[in-house]
């Protein structure tokens, strides 16, 4: 495992076209594209990485899965009463699709639904006591207490969240809204500017690589069924309009971000963290998708088969 991703982070490292870093973000504008980094966790509790798996990046919506996580936690499958599990085939922060299906999100990785997720799990209560609430658990599955929210993104997704603002006071006017809309973007807001590097991903991702139970803690997290099935939306919706560019290259359920990042979950066998600030047309990192590419091809991990 070792060599393989030793040769995967120098082959993505030598690809001059790294992709364009988001703009949209400020904060995230300023980051380096020139970097890449690669963690796998294996379900035997090995972990290997390459590259610059200790350099912390935004995660942005690779967040959406540990707030999905927590939202079944605590409603169970209530949840489906506001958002949908379908994929979108449109771009991450669409409005389109809201209007025809009155202000019910598609599915819970698009902004609208990951929007609909924070103010689910608020439950009235105050951004900062939620945050603490997704910190203390996205730790907890990581193992690792130093995970910690990055102000500055934090503040810069706030002051230049337009899209999202019309997103959320769109669903908003259809009366779905259990908190006030400024508090339900501040939690979103937040929890997409979650710093982690890519050996924290992908420990946090072993609970849903062994059938909701982190093989090193021992932990149960979820049980087996909600492991299957957030698999399987990290699967059809986890790269929004490109999911199923994503399935047919990788094979693996995945969650990108807009800071580069993708956690990738290989069933029974492994979780997977890989990290490149440069991103395709649809936003999700362009070598990051490369080196799960040919990393599932070279251990025939893709769900769908060996080539
Ligand atoms: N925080 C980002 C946004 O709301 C998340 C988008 C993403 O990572 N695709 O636009």
């Amino acid at each position: 495992m070792q060599s393989i991703i030793d040769e995967i982070a120098r082959d993505m490292m030598a690809i001059e076209n790294k992709g364009e870093v988001a703009s949209y973000i400020p904060q995230l504008a300023k980051v380096d594209p020139n970097q890449f980094a690669i963690s796998v966790a294996l379900t035997n509790g090995e972990v290997y990485q390459a590259g610059c798996a200790d350099t912390l990046f935004s995660i942005q919506s690779i967040s959406k899965v540990f707030t999905l996580t927590l939202a079944l936690g605590k409603l169970g499958d209530n949840i489906w009463h506001r958002v949908g599990r379908e994929p979108s085939g449109d771009p991450f922060n669409s409005i389109v699709q809201l209007e025809h299906e009155h202000g019910k999100p598609r599915n819970p990785f698009i902004n609208a639904g990951a929007i609909t997720i924070a103010d689910l799990i608020m439950q009235g209560h105050a951004p900062k006591e939620v945050l603490a609430e997704i910190l203390h658990f996205i730790r907890y599955v990581a193992d690792d207490d130093s995970i910690a929210i990055d102000e500055k993104v934090a503040h810069s997704e706030l002051k230049t969240g337009a899209r999202n603002a019309s997103l959320a006071h769109f669903m908003a006017s259809f009366g779905h809204f259990e908190n006030p809309v400024e508090k339900v973007l501040g939690t979103y807001f937040h929890h997409c500017s979650i710093a982690m590097n890519t050996t924290n991903l992908a420990k946090a991702g072993l609970f849903l690589a062994n059938n909701g139970v982190n093989p090193v803690t021992g932990y149960t997290v979820v049980s087996a069924q909600r492991a299957k099935r957030i698999n399987a939306l990290m699967l059809m919706c986890g790269h929004y309009d490109g999911s199923g560019e994503f399935a047919f290259r990788v094979g693996l359920p995945g969650k990108s971000g807009v800071g580069g990042g993708i956690l990738a979950v290989a069933p029974g066998k492994a979780s997977i963290g890989v990290w490149s600030p440069g991103l395709d047309k649809i936003g999700n990192s362009k070598l990051g998708t490369m080196a799960l590419e040919l990393l599932a091809n070279k251990t025939g991990w893709s769900i769908f088969g060996k080539e």
